[in-house]
């Protein structure tokens, strides 16, 4: 407690720190204190992957395509928008956040997806939707990350969040353990949409990592079933 009140003490009369590593700073970066060097590294990625599954196919390319696996099957979303890849200093923070409840830094990661999103123009769209988690993981972590994401940028852009719309009906075990087959398989009928609010909505679909894609997936197949019109993906990470 002492080291915190002596912590708390120096930060004001030093200055401001940066939200990441504590560091003393002046600078304000997208909103959030940031050091120069946590914002270097933390840079969102504007090409080099694909536009719809935010694989990252060229490390030095500008642009975005549409990889292969999206031609053959196209994905149900829209589009999407993405910060980086997991990896790094983002990656640690995600760790940090959702494990450890290093709850600081939530608003530092979803001025990050706002950042991310900030040049997709969606002033047109209806809501904000996070991917829900099951009450038994909700209980056990405290609270969802994907909805924490989704209440920022929803105070940034304006968008409502409609929270407890879209809900996960069934525990399942934790899709870092399993295949891709596994995982859809995993996924089928766990998720439902709980009104018709959502009937020929415009939405932004948020959640915090993708990985194969199976939770947004599913996701999607649900909200086009209860009437959704377009459904924009946006995540802060995409794990390679
Ligand atoms: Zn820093
Ligand atoms: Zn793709």
């Amino acid at each position: 407690m002492i080291k915190f009140l002596r912590s708390k003490f120096f930060a004001h009369i030093i200055g401001k720190r940066c939200q990441v590593c504590s560091r003393v700073l002046e600078g304000v970066h997208y909103g959030i204190m940031l050091c120069s060097d946590c914002a270097d590294q933390l840079v969102p990625r504007t090409g080099g992957y694909c536009a719809m599954c935010a694989r990252v196919y060229a490390l030095d390319d500008e642009s975005t395509h549409l990889c292969l696996d999206c031609r053959l099957k196209p994905v149900l979303w829209d589009g999407i928008a993405f910060h980086s890849v997991y990896q790094g200093l983002l990656r640690d923070m995600i760790i940090r956040y959702k494990f450890n409840a290093d709850l600081g830094l939530g608003n530092v990661l979803g001025s990050l997806l706002y950042e991310a999103a900030s040049n997709h123009h969606y002033e047109y769209l209806d809501w904000i939707i996070p991917v829900p988690l099951h009450d038994i993981r909700l209980q056990s972590r405290g609270f969802n990350q994907s909805l924490e994401l989704s209440r920022i940028l929803g105070k940034k852009t304006k968008l409502p969040v409609l929270k407890d719309v879209l809900v996960k009906v069934r525990h399942t075990p934790p899709q870092s353990s399993m295949g891709k087959k596994s995982r859809l398989k995993s996924l089928k009928g766990v998720f439902q949409v709980r009104t018709d609010i959502v009937k020929n909505s415009r939405i932004i679909l948020v959640d915090d990592i993708m990985t194969t894609g199976s939770t947004l997936k599913e996701c999607s197949k649900v909200l086009l079933e209860a009437g959704v019109a377009e459904i924009r993906v946006a995540i802060l990470s995409r794990a390679v």
